[in-house]
This record gives structure tokens, sequence and C-alpha cells, in this order.
């Protein structure tokens, strides 16, 4: 994840929610993204520090246990920089062009005459983030499958062009989760950029407020109209949050019986209650100042030695140092 500061709801249900589940079953890296934020914000680098730790903040409390699951930072592990290096003279420019997700983050953002060499090729940064590690499994959001494509092309090139007989890259597969899309409290998809998010460490006072504001269905205007709970994102967040009354909500709501106030209400209520032990954890993170830069250090300390080892086993595959 790129260090933005404190998570949001959808970033939990899309994303942290997931790693804190898969590392029981798998050997987990969590990497804070900085030098990826300079993709799109080259310019104010002086936050950075501080996003990374609100972000990681938000990881422990969330359950990430960085015993398990080493978090570090990608800017302290230089190796990331290397391998990039040698991996964008295995990739054309074109193929890079080629690129969904550059497409449509170029359209949104109106940079069609000035996207940056960095930009064009932030994917071949993120294969040298997985395949650093040799990641198998890559737990990502829909727009990010692209990325994961090139990223088997990589190891693929790489391997047939230097270690044919012995390859020393895994093609990684991608993870989809199945929250992939929480809405917002306006009904787009929940984004900082839009300012329409409830972030993990807001009050219980303050997702009352925001969840009272929230649309619902437009049509049902008085308490007894009968609403369509699937064009409605409050019905979205019980689906999440409140699945024992999915199906009691959907029903009062169609008839009429259940009014939006009551329901979001309601909604609220369980939203507060599942964030209730990620916030008494936060809380005591907070109390001490030293546990996330001692995370990061030890996280990056366990991250160079993967790291120098892949590099060691690159540099032999291509002949360097012999
Ligand atoms: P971002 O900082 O937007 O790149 O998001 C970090 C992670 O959170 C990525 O894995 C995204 O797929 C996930 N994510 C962000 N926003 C949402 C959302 N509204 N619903 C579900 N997942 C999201």
């Amino acid at each position: 994840m790129r260090p933005t500061g404190r998570l949001h709801l959808g970033n939990y249900v899309g994303a942290l929610e997931n790693w804190v589940r898969l590392q029981d079953s798998y050997e987990n890296y969590h990497l804070v993204a900085d030098w990826h934020t300079l993709t799109t914000d080259y310019e104010h680098t002086r936050q950075i520090p501080e996003n990374v730790f609100e972000m990681v903040t938000d990881w422990l409390a969330a359950g990430i246990d960085p015993e398990k699951s080493p978090i570090f930072v990608q800017s302290a592990v230089k190796q990331h920089a290397e391998l990039y290096l040698i991996f964008n003279m295995l990739i054309s420019t074109s193929r890079l062009e080629r690129n969904p997700t550059l497409k449509d983050q170029v359209r949104d953002l109106e940079i069609e005459d000035n996207v940056s060499a960095g930009h064009l090729t932030y994917p071949v940064l993120q294969a040298a983030d997985i395949l650093l590690y040799k990641g198998e499994v890559v737990p990502v959001g829909e727009d990010q499958l692209p990325h994961i494509e090139i990223t088997r092309e990589l190891a693929r090139r790489f391997n047939n062009v230097y270690s044919p007989a012995s390859p020393v890259f895994p093609e990684p597969d991608g993870l989809l989760t199945k929250f992939p899309r929480l809405p917002g409290l306006d009904g787009k998809r929940m984004s900082k950029s839009l300012g329409n998010t409830i972030l993990l460490s807001d009050s219980a006072d303050e997702i009352k407020g925001k969840m009272r504001k929230a649309v619902t269905d437009p049509q049902k205007v008085r308490r007894n109209d009968p609403g369509r709970p699937d064009v409605c994102l409050i019905f979205s967040y019980h689906q999440k949050f409140n699945e024992s009354e999915v199906s009691e909500i959907r029903s009062g709501c169609e008839s009429g019986a259940l009014g939006c106030v009551d329901c979001k209400v309601r909604c609220s209520d369980r939203v507060i209650s599942h964030l209730a032990p990620i916030h008494e954890k936060r809380a005591q993170i907070e109390k001490d100042h030293t546990i996330v830069p001692a995370v990061l250090a030890e996280g990056a300390k366990r991250a160079r030695v993967i790291a120098e080892q892949t590099m060691s086993e690159v540099h032999q595959a291509m002949g360097f140092g012999a």
C-alpha cells in the first residue's frame, strides 16, 4: 500500500482485513510503498514519514502481526531500486503504454502529455517489489491485475534469458478480495480523494454523524416508502458488517417498515462495534511512539536478508561479480 495516512473502511474491507486473515496460511511481507507515491506526487515528500506512521499504526491496530509478517518501508531496502533498474531493460515502453490501469490513471488525472518515466514504469517497480521476495500470491484489487501480468512477464523473461535451467523467479498469481469496491458516503467508490470516507480511526460520534448524512435510495423519501436495498450504500455496509440481520433489513427496507434513519443507526452501531477492538489497539500503540519505528526497523532487517539473497542469485544468473 502507498502511505497515504490514516486508512478508510474501503482499505480495510478491500485489503487489510484480508491480509490479517492470510497471515495464518502464508508467509507474508507487507510493503509500505513510499517510492510509489512519487509517481503521481513527487513534490510533497515531507509528509511521507507522518503518513507512514499513521498507516502502519492502522495496520497493527487491525491485527497485522509483525512477528509473523514483516512490515517495512520500500526505500529502506535499496535492492528494490536495483532490481527495478534491471527489469526496466527487459520490457518495452510500448508494452507499458498499453497498461490499462495507467491509461485510466492518465485520463483521471488529465496528464496525457506529462506522464513521467517513473509513472510509466511503476508496474516494473511493483514487479521488483513482488519478485525480490519471490512472491507467489499477491492480494490485490481488480485494477492491479494488469500489473501482476507484467510481473509474470518479467519473471518469465528474466528466467528465459538468464537462468533457463533453474528459474530464479516464480510467476505470481493475483488473489482478489471479496469486497473490491466498498462505496463511500456519496455512493461512489470510497476514496480519500473524493472526501467520502469513514476512517478506521473515526470515533463512534464521527461514524454516526457521517452515516446520518450518507445518501440512500433517492426514491425512498418518506419513512414508509418502499426502498431498494441494492442501490443503497448503507445496505452494502449491512452486508459487510451486519451479516446476521441482512435479510431482515432487506425485507424491512423493501416493505417500507424500516426507515432510513433507524437503518442507519443500526448500521453505524455495527460498524462501531466491529471497529472497537481496532480502536482499543490503536490507543495502545499511539501511547508508545517507539512501537512503529521498531516494527519498521526489524521488518527492514528481515526483508534485507531475503532481498540480498535474491539479488545474489540475480547477479549469479547474469554473470555479474563472477
Ligand atoms: P489505495 O491507497 O487507494 O491504493 O488503496 C490501498 C488498498 O485498498 C488497495 O488494495 C485497494 O484495492 C484497496 N481499496 C481502496 N479503496 C477501496 C474501496 N473503496 N473498496 C475496496 N477496496 C479498496
